[in-house]
């Protein structure tokens, strides 16, 4: 069986060192170049996340992802000023198990191994099912790949999902979250202490701001040494604790800089928390567009099929689903290329699930995507 991957993010490389981890042929059609564009800093992984890449990754990678997450998360803690002082006055009720990775530093453990299978500056144009069976890939430059199985893993904006699902529209809902991180180093010292490992959220003058601190559990670098030394990515080397934090928006104000907007809203909090994001590093300030997916009735299943943003949006846990449906649709596609099942009902199981699962509660507003 050979299958083709077209993007290479979260969904797509956990798919890729799942499928290849298994022996079976995968190549990886990426967009952006080598370096990328930025997708985020840090990443809260839950148990779905945890699960999918034990499951998928060789155990060394594993072990590199886990030994340099933040600590377990606790609590979300409620900030508020006491006698002059940014204090923790309560909790919320809802809790969010789970711990950090550094976003960066997780790609790059991603891509380790594949650097032979992933294409980078190759972006997919459309696909054409053909009468023997298989699926032939377009790209821009005019280049074609053939393949059994193609998987949309090409994020909330998927050109494969505009050709399959073409009646399928991603809906705005006017939301917007301002995200950003500043080096731990900069920040007030009692800060860092009293939120811990916890998440932390602060309200004033019509403003939130969330918080949360990422700590190494192991500094990447020594971490890498052990782990997996055939990673080399300045992201290691570049990796330093972080608090990261998001403010959401009312409404956006064209021309205004993000980092500018967000130090403007800030200003209503506690001068601490003004400062975080006074000293965050600039470029790593981004604005998200928050959008949905509606629900959709179910698809005949073909050999072409989608993971992750592609077919689903959610806020602040979309990672996780998509390194799920990376994990399903390994262990379906593996199944079926051992024998155990017909192909197409291999991934019309492995899409009732991902629809049964991933679809509940998308009736709210959903999802991310970031370029305000
Ligand atoms: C700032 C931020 C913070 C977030 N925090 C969290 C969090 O804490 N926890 C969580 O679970 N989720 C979080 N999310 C959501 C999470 O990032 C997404 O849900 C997740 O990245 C989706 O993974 P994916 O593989 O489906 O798509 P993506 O990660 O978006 O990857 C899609 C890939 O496809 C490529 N691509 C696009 N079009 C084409 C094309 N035509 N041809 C080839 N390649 C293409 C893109 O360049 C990209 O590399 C956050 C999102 C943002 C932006």
């Amino acid at each position: 069986m050979r299958v083709i991957v077209i993007g290479a993010g979260l969904g797509g490389l956990t798919l890729a060192q799942g499928l290849r981890g298994a022996g079976i042929d995968v190549v990886v059609h990426e967009r952006d170049g080598a370096r990328g564009r930025p997708q985020g800093i840090s990443l809260h992984v839950d148990d779905r996340g945890t699960a999918a890449l034990r499951a998928c990754l060789p155990p060394a990678h594993a072990g590199m992802v886990e030994a340099t997450m933040g600590g377990p998360r606790g609590s979300t803690l409620q900030l508020s000023e006491v006698d002059g002082e940014l204090a923790a006055v309560g909790t919320e009720d809802k809790a969010r198990p789970g711990r950090q990775a550094h976003r960066p530093l997780l790609r790059a453990v991603l891509l380790t191994g594949l650097e032979d299978v992933v294409r980078f500056d190759a972006p997919f144009t459309r696909f054409e099912q053909r009468p023997d069976g298989t699926v032939r890939a377009w790209f821009a430059d005019g280049r074609t790949d053939t393949a059994d199985v193609l998987v949309g893993a090409d994020g909330v904006g998927s050109a494969v999902r505009r050709q399959h699902l073409p009646h399928v529209r991603v809906v705005d809902t006017g939301k917007r979250v301002l995200m950003g991180a500043t080096p731990l180093r900069a920040v007030d010292t009692g800060l860092p202490a009293l939120i811990g490992d916890n998440a932390a959220v602060a309200r004033g003058r019509g403003t939130t701001m969330a918080l949360g601190v990422l700590r190494f559990a192991q500094p990447p670098a020594p971490a890498r040494d052990r782990w997996l030394p055939a990673l080399r990515d300045r992201a290691v080397t570049d990796a330093e604790d972080y608090v990261m934090w998001a403010l959401p928006v009312a409404r956006e104000r064209p021309g205004a800089g993000d980092w500018r907007r967000a130090r403007e809203l800030a200003a209503d909090l506690h001068p601490t928390l003004g400062r975080v994001v006074d000293r965050a590093w600039p470029d790593l300030t981004v604005a998200l567009r928050v959008g949905m997916i509606p629900p959709m009735p179910a698809w005949p299943a073909t050999t072409v099929t989608l993971i992750g943003d592609a077919v689903h949006v959610a806020p602040g846990f979309g990672g996780n689903l998509a390194m799920r449906d990376a994990h399903r649709l390994r262990d379906a596609l593996v199944h079926a290329a051992r024998g155990g099942t017909d192909l197409l009902a291999a991934i019309g199981g492995y899409e009732d699930g991902m629809r049964r699962d991933s679809f509940t509660g998308l009736a709210v507003p959903a999802g991310a995507e970031p370029g305000a």
